[in-house]
């Protein structure tokens, strides 16, 4: 996808287009502004992410520490606050949205839980499960805006996974596990709403997970075992071929 005119802006509708594709991916996909530039079509090196930064900081007054604000809303609903920024011309209505209490819908199920483990990796071991039907219920709606498989070139639109590329789901699980574990002798007693929240969160970006078919999932799969320079260059290729047949 190319969005011609983002930096000019030759009609409203066009800006419009740009602006939400813009706020969407700063705001819902978490993206960095040269994340952005790069899907939006410019080229990062060149630009330096100031294309993005320009509507982002400019148009409405966005900062750094804003990015993926909206990312654990639903798809829905980040689209439903961003296209009122867009109308009402500023940030108030983000502000809003973000400052309710238990905004994150995701999140609810785990709501006052504490669990009492001897470690991270206990604490890992025992929600793996919950770790990975929380991760397929999140992505679900990208997953179908995504529509066919992400390996460059194929069409398969069946039966899609949620692959994890440059760690694996219990590695991002542990870490954020340790951030809110505290320790009461032998024993660490885990916020698991707080887990959950930051577990979710690292999943911020273009790098970490991708839509593949089941024969591209079992590729990447052989590929990271046999790890080196190609498993980095394919991830590569996948992050950067995502936006081209996405639409949104
Ligand atoms: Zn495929």
């Amino acid at each position: 996808m190319k969005i011609s005119g983002v930096s000019v802006g030759k009609t409203d509708a066009t800006r419009t287009a740009a602006e939400q594709t813009i706020l969407m991916a700063f705001l819902s996909d978490g993206l960095t502004h040269r994340e952005i530039d790069l899907i939006i079509g410019q080229d990062p090196k060149r630009s330096k992410g100031w294309i993005s930064f320009g509507v982002l900081t400019g148009g409405f007054n966005l900062k750094g520490t804003d990015r993926g604000a909206l990312f654990l809303f639903g798809r829905n609903e980040a689209k439903r606050v961003v296209r009122n920024m867009i109308l009402k011309r500023n940030r108030k209505v983000l502000d809003r949205a973000t400052g309710s209490r238990n905004k994150f819908k995701i999140l609810l199920p785990y709501k006052d839980t504490f669990v009492l483990a001897r470690s991270p990796l206990a604490l890992q071991r025992m929600l793996s499960g919950e770790a990975r039907n929380a991760i397929q219920r999140f992505f679900e709606s990208r997953k179908r805006a995504t529509k066919i498989c992400q390996m460059q070139g194929c069409r398969e639109a069946k039966g899609l996974d949620t692959v994890h590329l440059l760690r694996t789901r219990p590695i991002l699980f542990i870490k954020a596990a340790r951030k809110f574990g505290v320790k009461a002798g032998k024993i660490y007693r885990f916020d698991i709403h707080a887990v959950m929240e930051l577990f979710l969160k690292t999943h911020m970006g273009l790098h970490h997970v991708a839509f593949l078919c089941k024969k591209h999932h079992k590729l990447l799969d052989d590929q990271r075992n046999a790890g080196g320079e190609a498993y980095r260059a394919l991830v590569r290729t996948l992050v950067t071929g995502f936006y081209a047949h996405t639409s949104r």
